[in-house]
């Protein structure tokens, strides 16, 4: 199909549910994408945040054919050695004790607030189901991730949304506080809020968390959907905050460009789930699990460290270009955000960017780049050309 036609069918038969770019991506090689007639673009969104190890990873490529030769599917009803083989190095990794595998990041908080009100249920009874989210937070798509949600934007339409979650103002101790109750049993939250802007958690604010958990035995669940699998430059991102989740999610760049998620539990949430309180048809499908076994071994120490490298340096870069359209950037290791100023939004400076050769992503008002975690020296300064190049002239 020509560019044209493709973007015809897609209107006819795909749901209208997404604003995309006039753009269609033939194939990618490491951080570089294609067109179909051949046209390069730098891609700073890695699938959103999906693609850690960059696209046509020959070793990813070869794990995946592999597994898809030998096994693709078998339902959880039997033990299979990518998923045992990935359990095992994921916890160790994340000092967590067990895991369970979903497909989505929704999903996979869906499980853990599952687990919060299982934990309550088990030791008070019933009545202690509420879980406190923040202000300006994004959790999934499902109606009760949805609920969960911290944005009035995504609540439109959908009502009546599930009971039993709470949003707190601003991400401070006393906005918690305000909404907190004898009904709770956890706090969710991103250390990172992504959709929402790129807003990094205070350090002193996540302790002070902490401490109010562990007093009223509320769960703390960390949504690392988003921050989590070396995005931020440690393999989670709660690693530096120097807290213990009770649980922790994540998706996104797990199985570097399949659909896989999951959550992990500490020793004291190790048994809350027992057989049948939950399960999922594909979860811990083998060549997914393959596939993510293959981002972890990429995922080095090394690795992790030229991300927080890559990530300062690329905000150092465009803070110094002192762009009229650009104001301050945030975030943690390759997980971006830049404020935007001037006449333009930031959708239409995304916009403009792609149409010279280089992708961006929005979040809230800002700009957000989340460029593959592999991403090399030479990719990163030819992005940074193309946006110094297009926003140099842009008030
Ligand atoms: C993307 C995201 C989700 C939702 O993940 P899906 O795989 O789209 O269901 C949840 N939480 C955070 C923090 C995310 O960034």
């Amino acid at each position: 199909m020509t560019h044209e036609e493709l973007k015809y069918t897609e209107g006819q038969y795909v749901m209208q549910t997404y604003g995309r770019f006039d753009i269609d991506i033939d194939h990618g090689e490491g951080a570089v994408l294609y067109d179909h007639a051949g046209r390069a673009y730098l891609d700073f969104t890695a699938g959103i945040g999906v693609n850690s190890i960059g696209y046509g990873n020959a070793k990813w490529v070869e794990a995946i054919t592999e597994q898809a030769q030998k096994l693709g599917h078998i339902s959880n009803l039997y033990y299979t050695e990518p998923c045992v083989a990935l359990a095992q190095v994921l916890c160790t990794r994340s000092d967590m004790s067990n895991v369970f595998f979903s497909n989505s990041g929704a999903e996979a908080n869906e499980g853990m607030i599952k687990l919060a009100r299982k934990y309550s249920f088990d030791k008070y009874g019933k009545g202690r189901g509420t879980v406190l989210t923040l202000q300006n937070s994004f959790h999934g798509r499902t109606a009760a991730t949805l609920a969960a949600t911290g944005q009035e934007v995504f609540h439109n339409y959908f009502f009546p949304f599930p009971d039993g979650f709470r949003i707190a103002e601003s991400a401070t101790i006393d906005s918690v506080k305000a909404v907190a109750g004898h009904d709770v049993c956890a706090v969710m939250l991103e250390l990172v809020q992504g959709e929402g802007g790129v807003l990094p958690m205070e350090q002193e604010f996540v302790h002070a968390l902490a401490v109010l958990c562990a007093e009223r035995d509320w769960l703390l669940l960390v949504d690392e959907v988003q921050t989590g699998v070396g995005r931020t430059g440690s393999l989670f991102a709660f690693q530096q905050y120097g807290i213990i989740p009770d649980a922790v999610s994540f998706a996104k760049g797990i199985a570097g460009g399949l659909p896989f998620g999951g959550f992990m539990a500490n020793e004291r949430c190790r048994a809350v789930l027992t057989p049948g309180t939950h399960a999922t048809t594909f979860g811990g499908n083998p060549i997914c699990a393959a596939a993510a076994l293959e981002v972890l071994d990429q995922l080095g120490e090394p690795t992790l460290a030229a991300v927080s490298d890559k990530g300062s340096y690329i905000r150092a870069r465009i803070e110094g270009m002192n762009l009229p359209c650009l104001g301050a950037t945030r975030g943690m290791g390759l997980m971006i955000g830049i404020e935007v100023k001037g006449n333009q939004t930031n959708k239409e400076l995304a916009a403009l960017l792609a149409a010279n050769g280089l992708l961006v992503l929005t979040a809230g008002q800002a700009l957000r780049l989340l460029p593959p975690l592999t991403i090399t020296m030479a990719e990163i300064e030819k992005g940074l050309t193309i946006l110094y190049d297009t926003l140099s002239h842009v008030s």
